[in-house]
């Protein structure tokens, strides 16, 4: 990183207040511009996304945050990285950018198999559900988050536990609000019930963060919760003093969040009028990017305001703009979700593991997206996977066989003299004999087993779970089971063989088993083809 832009990023750090922090971190972000080093646009970009977001300036912090990501890719700076991903998906998820707010979920935690974080799983998990409940699904969210609240236990840091409890409650209130004019009244209240105990132990663990933004919005949860719950004294303290912090630091989405609180707290009081003015004034607001969840809020609030008030031409206006919102959320929630099962087939396969856990739940909507990835990875003549198949998984088959070092050997295949089989019988034979092999294949192996057929006649096999030993008994039993096959059914004279090379683990690295295990078939060939090599032991 260039000096100057070093200082900045310290300066930026240790500034206290947000306003002083956004301003170096614009400084930083101009200077980086004249550097035009990666490592100074992705290192700033992160702490301008940082400050953006405290400041409640969410259309910024995503714009800032998408340009800094491709750089943050590029240069080994996961964390930031990561947190970058996370900043940008929560600002998403509030402005009701959901399809966003996904594929950065999505991305932090490929980003966290890669690096085996549990940490980023935790707050990847966070993010999801967030923006499950946001765009209108409050169970998804809830399981979700549940999850990651296991996680973050068995993980022990506070930071991930703070935050999935955090967002668990935030969940559980918004569900509270979408269910408590309907008939599921009774599970509202149970989700606001349920709120409390969580927002507790959130405020437990807050001094061991030392962090003021926390300790601010936390107030101003517990005194959101507090109002539902009847509990006005203390809810009117801890909102004031949430206030009072936000204002001085220049939080300025919990601001808005907290006047919201106040109001309902008027509301909850009969005390209309000052209600209805506290409303009015937060919604005329000239506010950049209003969270939907607070307009939500603010414009049911000013409908319950109006109705008191027996003002129905008033209320009825207020609900409009209410279900007004609400329809678009909906609508963004359906376009996302469209949106994410096209990018789905471009996902790379640690992206889909990450998915599939996260989605686990969710299988219904992703059928359709399966089917349309599985043509991806699939090959079209004998239905094995493909060679695209082979590159996604096998680093994945490899990294799960690495922490308890467990037996897993891979297998490159290649038919002896097909060029022949092709020349001497045709190219629609030659596709006869290859579809044989992949049934044969098939047969021979478990359903743990990865088959994929990686080039003309030639195949590889990933066998989790094989030593050395049993995988040359079941390559042996494979090459018989081929040449003993009865090809004369398929051609008169036709004979096929194979060779076959295997290569196993340890060395837990991909490339380099398929490298190990296709010198030793090369070795089988010139052996004399129609057998079965072992690549020498590497560890
Ligand atoms: P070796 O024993 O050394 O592997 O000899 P070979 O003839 O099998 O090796 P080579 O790689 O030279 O030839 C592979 C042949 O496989 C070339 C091509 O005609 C044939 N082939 C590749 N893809 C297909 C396919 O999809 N269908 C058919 N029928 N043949 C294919
Ligand atoms: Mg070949
Ligand atoms: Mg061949």
């Amino acid at each position: 990183m260039s000096p100057g832009v070093a200082a900045l990023l310290a300066q930026a750090y240790e500034s206290g207040s947000i306003a002083d922090g956004l301003a170096l971190a614009e400084r930083a972000y101009n200077e980086a511009a004249t550097t035009g080093l990666p490592t100074d646009i992705a290192a700033v970009g992160h702490v301008f996304c940082f400050y953006l977001y405290r400041a409640g300036d969410m259309a910024r912090a995503i714009t800032i945050g998408e340009a800094a990501l491709p750089w943050l890719r590029d240069v080994s700076l996961s964390r930031a990285h990561a947190e970058t991903l996370r900043w940008v998906g929560l600002c998403a998820s509030d402005v009701g950018h959901y399809g966003l707010s996904i594929s950065c979920a999505v991305e932090m935690q490929a980003l966290a198999e890669r690096n085996n974080d549990q940490r980023g799983r935790v707050l990847a998990l966070d993010l999801l559900g967030g923006c499950f409940e946001r765009s209108g699904d409050p169970w998804q969210g809830e399981r979700l988050l549940r999850e990651a609240v296991v996680l973050a236990r068995e993980l022990g840091e506070p930071y991930p536990l703070f935050a999935s409890l955090n967002n668990l409650g935030a969940v559980l209130i918004g569900k509270f609000y979408s269910l408590r004019d309907s008939n599921a009244a009774d599970e509202a209240m149970a989700a606001l019930h349920a709120t409390l105990p969580l927002s507790r132990e959130v405020k437990q663990l807050a001094p061991s963060l030392n962090d003021p933004y926390f300790d601010c919005f936390i107030d101003g949860n517990l005194g959101e919760i507090l109002v539902h719950l009847g509990e006005f004294d203390e809810a009117e303290m801890l909102l004031e003093r949430s206030l009072t912090a936000a204002r001085s630091r220049g939080y300025d989405a919990v601001i808005s969040r907290v006047r919201c609180s106040q109001a309902e707290l008027h509301l909850a009081r009969g005390n209309t009028a000052e209600a209805t003015h506290l409303l009015s004034e937060l919604l005329s607001a000239p506010s950049s990017t209003p969270q939907v969840a607070t307009s939500l809020r603010a414009y049911y609030g000013l409908y319950l305001a109006h109705r008191a008030a027996e003002q129905p031409a008033a209320a009825l206006r207020a609900l409009e703009s209410f279900r007004r919102i609400e329809n678009q959320q909906t609508l963004q929630q359906l376009k996302a979700r469209s949106e994410f099962m096209v990018t789905r087939l471009e996902a790379d396969e640690s992206q889909r593991k990450g998915l599939e856990r996260a989605y686990g739940i969710a299988q219904a909507h992703a059928s359709r997206a399966v089917a349309l990835e599985r043509l991806a990875h699939e090959d079209e003549l004998t239905g094995l996977g493909n060679r695209r198949a082979l590159d996604l998984n096998l680093p994945d088959l490899v990294a799960a066989a690495q922490p308890n070092q467990k037996a897993l050997a891979v297998v490159v295949l290649d038919l002896d003299h097909f060029k022949r089989v092709n020349d001497v019988f045709g190219h629609a034979i030659g596709d006869k004999v290859l579809v044989q092999i992949a049934q044969i294949l098939g047969n021979q192996t478990r359903a743990d087993d990865l088959v994929t057929r990686t080039g003309g006649e030639e195949f590889v096999l990933v066998l989790p779970g094989m030593n050395q030993t049993d995988a040359f008994e079941m390559c042996e039993r494979l090459r018989l089971r081929v040449s003993d096959f009865q090809w004369g059914t398929i051609a008169p004279n036709l004979a096929v063989t194979l060779s076959a090379g295997i290569a196993c683990v340890p060395a837990f690295d991909a490339s380099a088993l398929l490298e190990r295990a296709d010198l030793a078939m090369y070795r089988a060939k010139k052996a004399g083809r129609n057998r079965v090599a072992v690549a020498l032991t590497k560890s």
